[in-house]
């Protein structure tokens, strides 16, 4: 136990590198992408002490280069996942008992790990495994996760310190225990950060987990793993499950010991995830923590006051770094009917300028989107609006599967502004843009409040305060993100705590001290020094 009341170095955001033309961390970064690019790698499963190769492999390629394979990974079967499971409650034993400071260490390292040593390998990964541009490699597979990290140590000494008040005759405490049983972590492609964020956060906490990877992120999960095991995560803390996500999450549900689900990923799974933890209801010891940040249909917003060359820039950066595959992706866009001509004439301009290929070559600022199945549904979503009278392709619109899942950056220009691109989330580099009368602006906002299911992340462009405040307000639930003059992308992990409500998930803020209480159940204990023994009260007297 402690002997002494330990502070934690301060969380402090990584800084971003800048990877221009001459520097080392470009030189670094490009030779562990051609290393790696050049090798083929095995990936097991990691139950308890054992890595699990069942010879049922996948293999696993580049979106931007698909038929070019990287290497394999082994699916389980039923048996690995109760294997995984047990193993994950035979650590908790050991590791819900480990004294606070030494989970504090042993992340804080793997923090220290990636912003050093694995820093070209983490994000080589992610450029290969997603085909992130080594920036949006940088400020999630590196920095994002780094952040995660340093600042979840921080929130949690913060939380232990959130201490009851006491009396000199009674000490009042609050211990706060690691969830009974075992946590449950599904993670999505997109996020070399997220991927790690949902299985360490609750780790951290004092519980053991079962984390299943993404089948598209597997690759940069591999450098995750071997992180968590130099930074000394021990056997069982952390057991890695791939396979098929349907028999994998039915065994995991159906355990009375599942004590939560650290989810992040698209609706719909989210939502069948919580249907079968309520029909599971009364196998379980402990109500579960339901955890899960979901879908987006992202707005920007330009007031007739805005400038036109921010708003273009941010809505490009928001609509298409990343091809559109961020939660926080501006995917439909408001602009007023004065501005309109400026705004499509730049907008126009700058996707002239905008190159499209593999990350490995920088000057290209979109590459290809994850994999097959995308490309097929945003390709469906771009041909039916080429045929549709109420919308019309007004940039982009081309697109090449032959070597990468390559999608060209497009703007679908609507006159309906419940038109299904207005609604419906693609989650790829397609926007669309309803232009509206300036004297409507009211009535535009309550429009985008009222179109989507979700309320994740908007933008508001406005040199006007009083239009700033208005849609401040008016927009109040309509994004669990809310921006004012910036892109709705790139939340940094204790400056913009992230997540959003309705369809977009249970808003509990990635990378915040609220995420981390889901993982603790707290337990008080009251102490009292002299303790009566007698059970009459004064008042009895009488
Ligand atoms: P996805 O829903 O396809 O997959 C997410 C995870 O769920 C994967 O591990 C997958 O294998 C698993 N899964 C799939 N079907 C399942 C099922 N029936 N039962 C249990 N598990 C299942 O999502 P994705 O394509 O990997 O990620 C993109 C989605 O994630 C988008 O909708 C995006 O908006 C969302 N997302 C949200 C946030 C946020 O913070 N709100 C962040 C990143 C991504």
């Amino acid at each position: 136990m402690p002997k002494g009341f330990f502070n934690v170095p301060k969380a402090v955001n990584e800084p971003v590198k800048a990877y221009t033309p001459n520097s080392p961390e470009k030189a670094a970064v490009l030779a562990a992408y051609q290393k790696m690019w050049n090798e083929t790698i095995d990936v097991p499963m990691h139950i308890g002490s054992q890595e699990v190769r069942t010879g049922n492999t996948r293999t696993m390629s580049a979106p931007h280069d698909h038929k070019h394979i990287v290497g394999t990974y082994h699916l389980g079967e039923a048996t690995h996942v109760t294997q995984a499971i047990d193993a994950a409650l035979e650590a908790r034993k050991k590791w819900a008992n480990m004294p606070w400071e030494h989970r504090a260490a042993i992340f804080l390292k793997a923090a220290e790990l990636i912003a050093g040593p694995y820093r070209a390998r983490i994000n080589a990964a992610t450029m290969i495994a997603q085909s992130k541009t080594i920036f949006q490699a940088e400020i999630d597979a590196a920095c994002e996760l780094i952040d995660f990290l340093r600042y979840n140590v921080a929130f949690m000494t913060q939380i232990y310190s959130d201490q009851p008040a006491s009396v000199s005759d009674i000490w009042n405490r609050v211990e706060y225990r690691p969830l009974e049983g075992f946590v449950y972590a599904i993670t999505p492609f997109n996020f070399t950060a997220i991927a790690a964020n949902l299985p360490a956060s609750a780790a951290l906490m004092g519980n053991t987990v079962v984390w299943k990877p993404s089948d598209s992120q597997v690759f940069s999960a591999k450098v995750i793993i071997d992180v968590f095991q130099e930074a000394g995560v021990p056997d069982g803390v952390i057991n890695v499950i791939f396979g098929d996500p349907v028999m994998i999450t039915d065994i995991v549900l159906k355990h009375p010991d599942f004590a939560g689900v650290h989810y992040t990923g698209s609706t719909f799974v989210f939502k069948e995830i919580w249907k079968k933890i309520g029909e599971n209801i009364h196998t379980y010891k402990t109500y579960p923590r339901i955890v899960g940040e979901t879908g987006g249909k992202d707005f920007v917003l330009a007031h007739p006051s805005a400038d036109v060359k921010q708003v273009v820039a941010n809505t490009i950066r928001g609509a298409f770094e990343f091809q559109g595959q961020k939660c926080s992706a501006a995917s439909r866009a408001y602009f007023p009917k004065s501005l309109w001509p400026a705004i499509k004439d730049e907008m126009g301009k700058e996707l002239a300028s905008i190159k499209m290929g593999s990350p490995e070559d920088f000057s290209n600022f979109v590459t290809a989107v994850i994999h097959e199945g995308s490309f097929d549904k945003l390709v469906s979503y771009i041909e039916q609006a080429k045929q549709d009278a109420d919308a019309e392709i007004l940039f982009g619109g081309n697109y090449d599967k032959s070597v990468g899942y390559f999608i060209q950056p497009t703007v679908i220009l609507t006159t309906n502004p419940k038109y299904k691109t207005m609604e419906t989330e693609l989650f790829g580099p397609v926007l669309t843009v309803y232009v509206y009368e300036d004297a409507d602006w009211k009535d535009t906002l309550t429009l985008i409040d009222q179109t989507s299911e979700y309320a994740l992340t908007g933008a508001v462009f406005s040199q006007d305060r009083y239009a700033i405040v208005e849609a401040t307000q008016a927009l109040e639930n309509s994004a669990g993100n809310f921006y004012i003059n910036d892109k709705p992308t790139g939340a940094v992990v204790g400056m913009q705590p992230f997540g959003g409500a309705r369809a977009s998930g249970t808003n509990d803020k990635a990378g915040s001290m609220q995420n981390l209480l889901r993982w603790v159940s707290p337990r008080t204990i009251k102490e009292t020094f002299v303790t009566p023994a007698n059970y009459r009260y004064p008042f009895l007297g009488e």
